[in-house]
C-alpha cells in the first residue's frame, strides 16, 4: 500500500511537472503542493492553509530582506487581494476590482484590466470597495466585480472573454471575494445583508460562462415555491413574515475550501437581513443557514451537511471567516478536519466529511455564550445575550474575534496564525424598526459604531485608556488540537493584515501601524520588519522564480476597519504592491501624511440641538465610510479638513450627488434639506475645534498631535484646557 503511494506520488509529480507553463487544470490545483515556486489559487492551495513550503528565506536570514520592486495602483482606496503568482508572472487586484498582471521578478506591468464599476455602486459596499483576488483555470482568470458581474481574462494578454452578470441589479449586492476555480467551474457569492438581500453562492463554467448552479443560503418568499428540499427544510427554521422581504442575508462573502477526495466545496455563510433576530424571525428558530459552514456538493451544488456555528445569530456574527483543511491526529485518531475561527470568538473543529464538531474552545474573551456544548453542538447563552429587553454590551463586537483577514496553518508547529481582534461593543434592538430599500443599512438596531462616539467626550487621558482597552488587535498562535494559545503578539493597532507561514518556521503579517513583520512561528519572536508607508490588511503570498523566494503583500489601508475605526492615521491614500526579496536594495517613497486646515473653517452657527441632531445622523447614515466622530483613517475624505469652497456645496454633494462620480452619491432618499443642514453643523463644529488645537501652542499641541496619532480620534472632541 504504502509502495502504491509512492509510486502514485512520483507519476503524480512527473506529470504536474510536464504541465508547468501550461494551462490550470484539476491535477495543478490538487497538487499545488507539487509546484511551491507558484501560488495557484486564493490559499495557495485547496486547503487554503496559506503555509508555503519555500524555505530559502529563514529565520537565519530574514534580517536580510529587501525591496526587490514596488508598483503603485492607482486608486486610494483598500487592498485585500491575496495575488496569485503563475509562472512568473503575479496577478493581482484593487479596489473598484480591478486586475493588474506583473513580470513577478522585475515589476514590469504586463497588462492592466478596469472593469469600469460605476463608482456610485460604492454606497452598497458595507465595508469598502475592495477585492479579494483573481481564480485561475485554463489559460484564464477570473474576478467579481463590486457591481455583481463575473469576469473572465484571457492570462496572457487581459483581453475579456466573457462577462456575466451574477445579481440581480434591482438589489445592494456586492461581489469582493475571490473567486475559486473546481473543475472547470468557476464558484462565486456576494455580500449585501448589511443593507438586506437574499444570499447564494453560484458555480459558472469557466469556457462559457453559463451558470451551472446556484445555491440559496436562506429561503425566499414563502409564497413562491420551495427552490430545494433543502430550502423547504431551511424555511421551518424561520417565522415572521418581514424577512424575505429584506432578504433574509446570508452571504457568501468570502471563504470556500475544497475536498477533491470527498468532492465537497466548503463555504462560510454569513449575517442575517436584518442583523436582530428579535426583528428579524420575531418568533423564534435558528434561521437556517445564517452564519453556517456548508458542506455543499462541488459538481451539482447540492446540500451535504451544515454547521451553525451562530443559531440565530443577531451580533452579525458571520461564518465566512477563512476556512483551513487538514489532517490532525485527535485522540489517537486521524481525521479530516476542518478549521475556521469565525467572528463569534470560537476556534471550531469540525470532521469535514461529516460535519461533526470535534471542539469548539474561545480564542478571544467571550460574553455571549458561556461555551459550545459538545453534546448539542450548540452555544450556550449567558444572559447578556438578551439585548431584546435591554441594550448589553458583549464581547466580541461585531468586527468579531476575527474578521476576514486570513489565517494560515503551519503543519509543523501545528499552529494556526489568526489575526484576531479583542473588543465589545453594545447590542440593542429597534421595535419599530422598518426596511429601508436601497443603500441604507437595516439592521433593526441603533447603529452600534455610534455609539462609540460616546467616549468621545471623556477627558483627553481616559479616552486613551478606554480607546485602548475597548479595542486591541493581536496575533494569536493557537494550537488547534490542544484548544489553547501558544503564544501572541499585541498590536498598537486593532486592524491590521492577514497572514502567510513557511516551512522554515517563519510567519509573515502585516500590521495598521504600517509595517510588514517576520516572526518565529514557532515562538512568536519578531525577526524583522520594514515600514509600508501605509496600512496593510491584505494577507501576504510568497513564490520562488529562477531559485529566489519572493515575498509579496498588497499594502493599501482600509476594508471596514480602515474606514470605520478611530484608529491611528494609517494611510495617507498610498496604495502599492511590495515584493521583497534577500538582498533587494530597491527603495519605495513614505509619503508624509499631512492633516492640517489651511484656512479657518466657516463659523459655528449651529445650536446645540441642531449638532447634536447632526452627530445623531452623521452616525446612521456617514460614519460607515467617513469614521467614528468623523475620525477618517484617511481611505476617504476626512471632513473635517475639507476646504471651504467644498462646505460651500455641501448641499449639493449630500443631496444632489454632484461628487456621485467619485462615488459620494446623494443621500437625497434619506435625509431633507434641514437634516443634512444639521450634519453640517456638526461638521463645521468639529473642524472649528480642529482649527483651535491646530493653532493651540506647546505642550497641549503636541499632546493632542500625539494622542491622535495613538487613536486617530478627533482633535475636536477634545476640549482644552
Ligand atoms: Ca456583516
Amino acid at each position: 500500500m504504502l509502495l502504491c503511494c509512492l509510486v502514485w506520488v512520483c507519476s503524480a509529480q512527473a506529470e504536474v511537472s510536464d504541465l508547468v507553463g501550461g494551462s490550470i487544470n484539476a491535477e495543478r490545483l490538487v497538487n499545488a503542493a507539487q509546484e511551491p515556486s507558484n501560488w495557484l489559487t486564493h490559499g495557495l492551495n485547496y486547503a487554503e492553509d496559506r503555509h508555503s513550503p519555500l524555505q530559502k528565506i529563514t529565520p537565519d536570514n530574514v534580517a536580510n530582506l529587501g525591496l526587490a520592486w514596488y508598483f503603485d495602483t492607482n486608486t486610494t482606496r483598500g487592498l485585500e487581494a491575496s495575488p496569485l503568482v503563475i509562472d512568473g508572472v503575479m496577478y493581482s487586484t484593487t479596489s473598484w476590482s480591478q486586475v493588474f498582471a506583473h513580470n513577478a521578478v522585475t515589476g514590469e506591468l504586463l497588462w492592466h484590466y478596469d472593469p469600469q464599476v460605476p463608482k456610485a455602486w460604492g454606497v452598497n459596499a458595507c465595508c469598502d470597495v475592495v477585492n479579494r483576488g483573481v481564480a485561475a483555470w485554463g489559460d484564464k482568470v477570473f474576478v467579481g466585480t463590486l457591481d455583481g458581474r463575473l469576469v473572465a481574462l484571457d492570462r496572457h494578454r487581459g483581453e475579456v472573454v466573457w462577462d456575466v452578470l451574477t445579481i440581480d441589479r434591482a438589489r445592494p449586492y456586492t461581489i469582493t471575494g475571490a473567486p475559486r476555480a473546481v473543475n472547470g467551474k468557476i464558484i462565486i457569492g456576494n455580500g449585501g445583508a448589511e443593507y438586506g438581500v437574499r444570499g447564494y453562492v453560484g458555480a459558472y463554467d469557466a469556457e462559457t460562462g453559463e451558470q451551472v448552479w446556484r445555491f440559496y443560503t436562506v429561503p425566499g418568499d414563502p409564497k413562491q415555491p420551495y427552490e430545494s428540499p433543502t430550502m423547504e427544510m431551511a424555511a421551518k427554521t424561520w417565522t415572521g413574515n418581514r424577512y424575505w422581504k429584506v432578504g433574509g442575508g446570508g452571504t457568501v462573502w468570502d471563504s470556500m475550501a475544497y475536498d477533491a477526495e470527498l468532492n465537497l466545496l466548503y463555504v462560510g455563510v454569513g449575517n442575517g437581513s436584518p442583523w436582530n433576530r428579535w426583528v428579524r424571525s420575531p418568533d423564534g428558530g435558528d434561521n437556517l443557514f445564517l452564519s453556517s459552514i456548508l458542506a455543499l456538493n462541488a459538481e451539482t451544488g447540492e446540500y451535504v451537511w451544515h454547521y451553525q456555528t451562530t443559531p440565530a445569530d443577531t451580533w452579525d456574527f458571520t461564518a465566512t471567516q477563512h476556512i483551513i483543511l487538514a489532517e490532525l491526529e485527535i485522540q489517537g485518531e486521524r481525521r479530516k478536519v476542518l478549521m475556521q475561527a469565525p467572528k463569534n470568538g470560537f476556534f471550531y473543529l469540525l470532521d469535514r466529511t461529516s460535519g461533526e464538531l470535534l471542539s469548539a474552545d474561545n480564542y478571544v474573551p467571550v460574553t455571549w455564550a458561556s461555551e459550545v456544548d459538545m453534546a448539542t453542538g450548540r452555544p450556550v447563552l449567558t444572559d447578556e445575550a438578551d439585548h431584546f429587553q435591554q441594550e448589553q454590551t458583549t464581547a466580541p463586537a461585531a468586527f468579531g474575534g476575527h474578521n476576514w483577514q486570513p489565517m494560515a496553518f503551519n503543519q509543523q508547529t501545528g499552529l494556526v496564525y489568526i489575526p484576531a481582534i479583542e473588543a465589545s461593543q453594545p447590542f440593542s434592538t429597534d421595535p419599530a424598526f422598518e426596511f429601508k430599500p436601497g443603500s441604507e443599512w437595516n439592521l433593526g438596531q441603533a447603529n452600534p459604531l455610534g455609539k462609540a462616539g460616546a467616549v468621545a467626550d471623556l477627558p483627553a487621558p481616559l479616552l486613551l485608556g478606554v480607546m485602548k482597552n475597548l479595542m486591541r488587535g493581536k496575533l494569536i498562535a493557537w494550537d488547534p488540537v490542544a484548544g489553547e494559545e501558544r503564544w501572541r503578539v499585541e498590536h498598537p493597532t486593532v486592524w491590521n493584515g492577514g497572514l502567510l507561514s513557511t516551512s522554515s518556521d517563519l510567519v509573515f503579517q502585516g500590521t495598521g501601524d504600517r509595517r510588514l513583520v517576520a516572526y518565529r512561528a514557532s515562538t512568536g519572536e519578531r525577526l524583522w520588519e520594514v515600514e509600508t508607508g501605509t496600512g496593510v490588511v491584505a494577507p501576504p503570498v510568497t513564490y520562488e522564480v529562477d531559485g529566489e523566494q519572493y515575498i509579496a503583500v498588497l499594502a493599501g489601508w482600509g476594508g471596514v476597519g480602515g474606514l470605520s475605526l478611530p484608529q491611528t492615521l494609517a494611510s495617507n491614500g498610498t496604495s502599492r504592491l511590495l515584493v521583497y526579496k534577500l538582498g533587494g536594495t530597491a527603495t519605495h517613497p513614505v509619503e508624509p501624511i499631512v492633516l492640517s486646515l489651511a484656512e479657518a473653517p466657516p463659523a459655528a452657527t449651529g445650536t446645540p440641538e441642531q449638532v447634536t441632531a447632526g452627530s445623531d445622523l452623521f452616525a446612521e447614515h456617514c460614519l460607515r465610510c467617513h469614521g467614528m466622530n468623523v475620525g477618517s483613517g484617511g481611505v476617504v475624505q476626512d471632513l473635517r479638513y475639507i476646504n471651504n469652497a467644498t462646505h460651500q456645496i455641501f448641499n449639493q454633494i449630500v443631496l444632489e450627488g454632484v461628487y456621485s462620480g467619485l462615488g459620494m452619491v446623494s443621500f437625497a432618499h434619506v435625509l431633507d434639506a434641514e437634516q443634512a443642514d444639521n450634519i453640517h453643523h456638526y461638521l463645521i463644529e468639529q473642524a472649528n475645534l480642529t482649527w483651535q488645537a491646530q493653532n493651540a501652542s506647546g505642550w497641549w499641541h503636541e499632546f493632542t498631535q500625539w494622542l491622535y496619532e495613538q487613536t486617530g480620534l478627533a482633535l475636536g472632541s477634545l476640549m482644552a484646557p
